[in-house]
């Protein structure tokens, strides 16, 4: 298996007559993390939701792990549970415990049975620093330990990438650390994360490379310290000018 995880070709998208994705190329290998950063929108969300085939792209190519999810004949479930997705608003089941948010996809669509189910759940509550939560309903813990636990979920599928969509966007500001800790934690043991930010910080400090989308292009795309530090277009310069 190549070390490509993501590979994203000439992928465009449309909502009718309005094109949000002009032709985006994007390739992820294992153990990298790459940030995207721009605009509202400017296709970040609608790009991610193309990876994980939410949206049905309109052209190009989308390979993930070998598989290419954008063949019409693939099996879009089982190219699904190898990718998983954190959203800004937790989506969490609301009246299922942590443990039963954790191990219900694993039980269906992984077929583990309940023993080993929740052994990887107990395993992936401890890293994300949530083991005494485990028998917590969703709404007896903060924002910050609700995206946790949604991380967790993710994670106890053992997905081959981890897609974010503005993960701490909807918390207070004293609980987006504690996200950022786990998600820094996750790529310090070498998980592959595509992650749409605004935390400017973070993105410097744990991207291998920064994407800037505006006007569903890419625009600019390099190692942080040149993207955010150093952006060569105006409209990275004028973008960074406005949230740093
Ligand atoms: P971002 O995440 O960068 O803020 P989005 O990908 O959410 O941007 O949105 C990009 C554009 O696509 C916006 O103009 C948005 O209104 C539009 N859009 C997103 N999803 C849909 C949809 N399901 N139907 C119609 N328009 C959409
Ligand atoms: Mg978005």
């Amino acid at each position: 298996m190549s070390d490509v995880v993501v590979e994203v070709t000439g992928l465009k998208k449309s909502f009718g007559p309005l094109e949000v994705l002009k032709g985006i190329d994007l390739s992820v290998n294992r153990g990298d993390v790459v940030c995207i950063i721009g605009p509202s929108g400017s296709g970040k969300s609608t790009l991610l939701r193309c990876v994980n085939l939410l949206e049905e792209p309109t052209g190009g190519k989308i390979v993930v792990h070998g598989t290419e999810l954008t063949d019409p004949d693939v099996d879009i479930d089982a190219a699904r549970t190898k990718i998983g997705m954190v959203f800004q608003s937790f989506n969490l089941f609301s009246h299922l415990s942590v443990l039963n948010n954790l191990t219900v996809a694993q039980r269906k669509v992984l077929k583990r049975d309940a023993k080993q189910a929740q052994e990887v759940a107990l395993r992936n509550l401890e890293r994300v620093g949530l083991s005494d939560k485990v028998n917590a309903m969703p709404n007896q813990l903060s924002g910050g330990q609700q995206q946790r636990v949604a991380i967790a979920r993710a994670l106890s599928m053992d997905p081959d990438v981890m897609l974010f969509d503005e993960p701490t966007s909807a918390l207070d500001p004293e609980l987006v650390g504690d996200v950022l800790g786990v998600m820094r934690q996750l790529a310090d043991e070498g998980m592959t994360m595509l992650v749409v930010t605004h935390e400017m910080q973070f993105a410097r400090e744990v991207a291998d490379r920064v994407l800037f989308m505006d006007g569903g292009y890419v625009v600019e795309e390099g190692p942080a310290e040149q993207v955010i530090g150093a952006p060569q277009h105006e409209r990275t310069q004028s973008f960074l000018a406005r949230v740093l």
